[in-house]
């Protein structure tokens, strides 16, 4: 099997070409009198001054997050949302026309999504009737121009993990590109990420998120976590000041808030489970599936009807009637003790 080499799996124009340089790429130090960037010195039109570009790379940051994440400053890249690295991670590998991902449908939507506005043809293929990995079919799909492999573990819409030793075999067997372990959701998991293993596998990049568990989906943070090689190249091809100061500004102060983190974790894992529990006295309810995230997919007698039923008292989930192998499925997200009380008043008067 050939062993992987990164300089043969990205678009070979990339690697030569220059990338934007800032100012504050060229000069690095923190003391001085700025007169390079254009900035107002005076201050801002705010309160708070935010007439300063901030730090292109985000240091403060991967500092403070290497050691929560197991991995080294230079192994993470922060984006604009996980959509972020996304984009990039296809753009930085596959040529349009010519190259093409696997993803691994029902799955998160903005992988399919990413790759067709960049004109990269999508291979499908389906999960087993358990949500797990065809590991057979995924690797009979994998052809010389196959870049990108997605797996989503806890898997969005379905809600369970991917069973490791399948994505271990996926990423054996894919030496020739990267496989992207998208792990949105691995805070509501007992499930060790794939970050502190990265060096063993220069072909793998770990997504995470500041959305979800850290409850900061409006600040627009996402994480990937890869080889320091690939790490550079994706800075290479990114906008100069792509997370803005505040969100950094923000990270910074809070990122020692991990009791936040788990606390949230572990309230909203007991009202997943209080949520099944009510849902399987429901007969409009035939199943839920097993969750590790902090969602519920539930398959009901008539879902559309009781998807609009709700949306009239507005109460709004997510119709996943219509995705492949979610048949009659909504996407309930796990709220508060209040709201899923409301949520299961309303379910029982259907
Ligand atoms: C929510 C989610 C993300 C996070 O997206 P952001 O752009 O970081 O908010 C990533 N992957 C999956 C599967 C998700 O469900």
């Amino acid at each position: 099997m050939n062993s992987f080499n990164l300089q043969n799996i990205v678009r070979q124009h990339i690697l030569s070409l220059a990338p934007y340089s800032s100012a504050r790429d060229e000069y690095t130090g923190k003391e001085g009198i700025f007169l390079d960037a254009n900035e107002n010195p005076i201050g801002s039109a705010t309160p708070e001054n935010w007439n300063r570009y901030p730090d292109p790379y985000q240091w403060d940051i991967k500092e403070k997050l290497a050691p929560i994440k197991g991995c080294r400053p230079s192994q993470i890249f922060l984006g604009n949302g996980s959509d972020e690295p996304i984009d990039l991670i296809i753009r930085l590998t596959c040529e349009p026309k010519e190259d093409n991902i696997i993803i691994l449908p029902p799955t998160y939507g903005m992988y399919e999504v990413s790759a067709s506005v960049n004109n990269v043809e999508i291979q499908k293929v389906p999960l087993t009737a358990d949500y797990q990995l065809d590991t057979e079919k995924i690797i009979a799909a994998i052809n010389p121009k196959t870049k990108l492999i997605f797996i989503c573990s806890p898997n969005n819409p379905t809600g369970n993990l991917i069973d490791r030793q399948a994505i271990l075999t996926i990423i054996e067997n894919f030496q020739q590109g990267i496989v992207i372990i998208d792990e949105a959701y691995n805070d509501f998991s007992e499930e060790p990420s794939f970050i502190p293993a990265l060096d063993n596998f220069p072909n793998v990049m770990v997504l995470q998120t500041f959305s979800k568990a850290w409850g900061l989906a409006a600040l627009r943070l996402g994480m990937a976590f890869a080889n320091e090689e690939l790490i550079s190249l994706l800075n290479k091809i990114k906008y100069p000041y792509n997370i803005n100061g505040l969100t950094q500004k923000q990270l910074i102060e809070n990122i020692g808030n991990v009791e936040f983190v788990k606390n949230s974790v572990k309230t909203l894992n007991q009202n997943r489970t209080d949520m099944i529990v009510e849902l399987e006295k429901l007969p409009i309810v035939q199943k839920i599936y097993p969750s590790d995230a902090n969602f519920l997919l539930v398959k009901f007698t008539e879902a559309k009807k009781i998807f609009d039923y709700l949306i009239e008292q507005k109460t709004i989930v997510r119709d996943r009637s219509k995705v492949i192998l979610c048949d009659n499925s909504l996407r309930i997200s796990i709220g508060t003790t209040e709201e899923n009380h409301h949520l299961i008043e309303l379910l029982k008067k259907y």
